[in-house]
C-alpha cells in the first residue's frame, strides 16, 4: 500500500532558557508571559514558531550551497540563473537535496520569512520579481502563495511539548514528567503507576527518601515502576526522572519556571531608567520537549520525501546558534534538535 503521510518524532532540549512571548497582557507577578497550552496550561514551543524559523534555516543553508562565483548580486538576480546548468549553480560539496533538485536556481533568503510580493506571479511564468519564488525546496516544504500558484506545504510541524522539566530538589536536579505526557509523546503504552495526588514516583536511590521535595512541594515518594528509553534523550539519566501525577505536573512546572527581571537603560545616563523595571518569565534551560513532523508524500510531487527529511536534518542545527523566540540577543532561545526516523506511524519504507 502506498502511504501518503510519514510521520517523525523530533526531540529538543533547551541549552539557554526559552521565550516565546505572548505579546500580550500582564497577569499575576510577570508582565511579559509566555505561550502555554490552553487546556493543561502547560507552557509549550508552538509549531507556528518552529515552521517559522526552520524555513528561514533551510533557506540560510540552501543560500550557503551556491557558488562562490554566484555572487549576492547575481542571486538576487533570479532570471539570469535561467538555462544555467544546476552545476554550474550550486557547490559539488553541497548535499543533495540542494544541488540536484530543478526549483532551487530560483531560491533566495527571500523565499523565507512571509512572503512580501505576494501578488507576483510565481517566478518564471510572467515576471522575475523577490518574494517567495514557488519553485525551490524552501518553498515546496513549507507552502506558497503567489497570484496565480499557491501550494500547501509538504511539512506540518506540531507544537513541540514540554517532556522532561528540571526541578530542583535537595538531592539534587531532577527531570519530571507525567505518566498523559509519556503516554503522548509514545514512551509508554499504558499507565501503571497508580500515583495518587500526594505521591511522585522516582527512581530506586530516591525512594530510600521518604519524602522529595520538588521546588517548594514536598510530596510523598514510592520506587518507579516504568522503565524508560531514553536513547532519544541524550545526557538525561533515567535515575533522575520522576513522574508527578497528571493533576500536578501543570502546577509544579508553573511555579519552577525561570523569572527574570530587567530594567530598562535610559541612553542619556547609561543608567536604570526610572519604572522601567519588568519581569518575564520562561522555560528554564534543560528541559526537554518532544514534537512531531509529518511529511506528506503528495502524488504527482516532483521532491522526494527523503530529501525533504534531509533538508530538514541538515539545517537543524541553527537551532543551536541562533535560537528561537525572543530575547535571543540576550541569551535566550537555543535548541538542539534530534529529528528520528524511529517509530513512524503510517510508514512502510524506513529510511
Ligand atoms: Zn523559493
Amino acid at each position: 500500500m502506498e502511504t501518503y503521510v510519514n510521520s517523525y518524532p523530533l526531540f529538543a532540549t533547551a541549552t539557554d532558557p526559552v521565550y516565546i512571548g505572548t505579546g500580550g497582557y500582564t497577569i499575576g507577578r510577570v508582565d511579559n508571559t509566555i505561550v502555554r497550552d490552553p487546556i493543561t496550561r502547560i507552557p509549550k514551543i508552538p509549531g507556528s514558531s518552529i515552521c517559522g524559523t526552520w524555513r528561514y534555516f533551510m533557506a540560510l543553508h540552501l543560500q550557503g550551497c551556491f557558488q562562490e562565483n554566484d555572487t549576492v548580486h547575481y542571486r538576487s538576480e533570479r532570471e539570469i540563473r535561467k538555462g544555467v546548468n544546476l552545476t554550474d549553480i550550486f557547490r559539488s560539496d553541497s548535499p543533495e537535496w540542494a544541488r540536484t533538485f530543478e526549483g532551487n536556481r530560483y531560491a533566495a533568503v527571500k523565499c523565507a520569512g512571509s512572503d512580501d510580493l505576494p501578488n507576483e506571479s510565481i517566478i518564471g511564468m510572467k515576471s522575475f520579481k523577490s518574494g517567495h519564488c514557488g519553485h525551490c525546496i524552501v518553498c515546496k516544504i513549507f507552502g506558497f502563495s503567489k497570484q496565480d500558484r499557491s501550494e500547501q506545504g509538504l511539512a506540518a510541524f506540531s507544537d513541540l511539548n514540554i517532556l522532561f522539566f528540571p526541578v530542583y530538589t535537595r538531592l539534587g536536579t531532577r527531570w519530571i514528567t507525567s505518566e498523559q505526557i509519556l503516554l503522548d509523546s509514545g514512551f509508554i503504552a499504558e499507565k501503571t503507576e497508580s500515583l495518587t495526588n500526594e505521591k511522585i514516583a522516582v527512581s530506586e536511590q530516591d525512594s530510600r527518601e521518604k519524602f522529595l521535595n520538588l521546588g517548594w512541594l514536598n510530596l510523598e515518594t514510592q520506587q518507579r515502576e516504568t522503565s524508560l528509553d531514553l536513547s532519544n534523550c541524550n545526557g538525561l539519566d533515567d535515575k533522575d526522572v520522576i513522574i508527578v501525577p497528571d493533576s500536578l505536573i501543570a502546577q509544579i512546572i508553573n511555579s519552577n519556571l525561570e523569572v527574570r527581571t530587567s530594567v530598562a537603560i535610559d541612553p542619556n545616563t547609561g543608567a536604570a531608567k526610572k519604572g522601567a523595571l519588568f519581569t518575564l518569565e520562561a522555560i528554564p534551560r534543560a528541559t526537554w520537549f518532544y514534537g512531531k513532523i509529518n511529511l506528506f508524500n503528495r502524488p504527482g510531487n516532483e521532491l522526494e520525501i527523503e530529501n525533504i527529511y534531509k533538508a530538514l536534518n541538515d539545517s537543524k542545527h541553527y537551532y543551536e546558534t541562533l535560537g528561537i523566540g525572543g530575547m535571543t540577543t540576550r541569551g535566550f532561545g537555543r535548541l538542539k534538535m534530534k529529528l528520528t526516523t524511529e517509530n513512524t506511524e503510517s510508514t512502510e519504507k524506513k529510511l
